[in-house]
């Protein structure tokens, strides 16, 4: 036989063991959305190479050495999206939905980075978003960030700590831009390589350094609060008096940047120190010029991504529990008058309890080997019906779990009270 294929270096299947944890992941998510306001919004894989390279950044690690790109048979570069914000003020901008207008967005999945794979560190990685369109008060930066801090906890991630910084708006940036590179150049010969080469074009790129000795070096750089004017000092006062209203603990970190030139003022990242070097799960910012420099009008923008690999690998770290069972119900059959009253009657449990999931047994068999299909399920409750049991229009229930919702060890219950007694079990 051929050589088997191997999936691509970096890109992982998820198998059904591991999906349980990815549907609650979502269901949660989808529920914390919700419950703020925000809108989904389903953006395409594929875009114009050009669009990540004007709002990430030409001199940024995704544009220099991370995207998937590739010519296409019209001889068009595109790229695979690395990120999910350029897309959105894309579509945005595409489709009318900024001009003018407040929008609370927010969206979910695969991205593509051509980055060396390790634990958390993937080519083809997930991520949630959200973006908020045309507030510009610190009001909406303290949102998003409280949107962010109920996920995590829904999600029973405990082990977090919010870092928050401000750039100071883009002409605060643009002054202390100046005021680093003087500091940087004075240092130049001791920076890594890559912040070398990026000192002048781009400055503020070195703090994000991942280098050690760049890090020492940059604890006596100017700080950028030094550069704020009254108007940033004002938003940066006032987002950190709305977290402190909300009951939400902060970290200053000034040296903190993100790895994306679009960010103007607010940014921020929940980390952790159970994932290693990949210990950011979460982050965000402010990026109020990067509708404008897309074509569109002056429009404030705030947001941020998680990583949900990242957020499933500290769930694990964490021990949350996961419920990753199949199904509620396992319904077993013998002989043939019982096989087709249990797929009637399957069928109608289905209709009477939305939510309630049955697997039927398929293909016969002894009791005991449709039991031990039943355990292997993660099933609650075991069904059988038997010849007895279709003659008494009865089933026999079997609890085969602790918290299986009501259901005793063993009883027979008639077919007109078995929805009532399953619905128990609908989470
Ligand atoms: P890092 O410093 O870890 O490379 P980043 O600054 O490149 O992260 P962002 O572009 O802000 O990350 O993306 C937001 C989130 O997406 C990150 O905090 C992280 O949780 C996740 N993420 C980024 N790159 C990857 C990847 N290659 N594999 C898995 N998750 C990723
Ligand atoms: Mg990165």
């Amino acid at each position: 036989m051929a050589n088997l294929f191997q999936s691509v270096r970096g890109f992982n299947d998820v198998l059904p063991a591991d999906s349980a944890a990815w549907q609650q992941l979502y269901r949660i998510a989808g529920e914390v959305f919700a419950a703020y306001g925000y809108g989904e919004i389903k953006l395409p894989l594929l875009e114009h190479t050009g669009l990540f390279k004007r709002s990430i950044g030409e001199v940024t690690d995704i544009v220099e050495k991370e995207m998937f790109t590739f010519t296409d048979r019209e001889g068009d570069s595109l790229t695979l999206r690395p990120e999910g914000t350029a897309s959105c003020v894309r579509a945005g901008l595409e489709h009318g939905l900024l001009h003018n207008q407040q929008q609370r967005l927010w969206y979910a999945g695969p991205m593509f980075r051509h980055e060396r794979p390790q634990a958390g560190r993937y080519r083809q990685f997930h991520q949630f978003g959200v973006e908020a369109y045309g507030m510009t008060g610190p009001d909406i930066d303290a949102e998003v960030i409280a949107l962010s801090a109920r996920l995590l906890k829904r999600l029973g991630l405990t082990d977090v700590t919010l870092e928050l910084n401000s750039l100071g708006g883009s002409e605060v940036r643009k002054r202390y831009r100046e005021a680093l590179l003087e500091f940087l150049l004075r240092h130049e010969s001791s920076l890594d390589a890559d912040s070398q080469r990026r000192v002048r074009s781009n400055p503020l790129r070195v703090l994000d350094s991942k280098s050690e000795t760049t890090q020492a070096l940059l604890a006596d750089a100017p700080s950028i609060q030094d550069a704020f004017d009254d108007a940033a000092r004002a938003h940066f006062d006032g987002l950190q008096q709305a977290l402190s209203d909300l009951g939400l603990a902060y970290r200053l970190n000034n040296r903190l940047v993100r790895g994306i030139d679009y960010y103007t003022s607010t940014v921020f990242e929940w980390t952790t120190t159970q994932l290693g070097a990949q210990g950011t799960v979460l982050a965000g910012g402010r990026y109020d010029g990067l509708v404008e420099q897309l074509g569109g009008s002056a429009t404030p923008a705030v947001g941020w991504a998680c990583g949900i690999e990242r957020l499933l690998l500290l769930q694990k770290a964490l021990g949350v529990e996961i419920d990753s069972s199949a199904a509620d119900v396992y319904f077993c059959w013998l002989g043939e008058a019982a096989q087709r009253e249990a797929r009637k009657l399957a069928e109608q449990l289905r209709d009477m309890v939305p939510g309630l999931r049955i697997v039927l047994h398929a293909d016969g068999g002894k009791l005991a080997a449709q039991l031990k299909r039943a355990n292997r399920s993660g099933a609650a409750v075991a069904l059988i019906l038997g010849d007895t049991e279709v003659e008494a229009r009865t089933v026999q229930v079997k609890s085969l779990r602790a918290d299986a919702a009501g259901a005793s060890a063993q009883q027979i219950l008639p077919w007109p009270e078995l929805a009532a007694l399953l619905a128990g079990l609908v989470k």
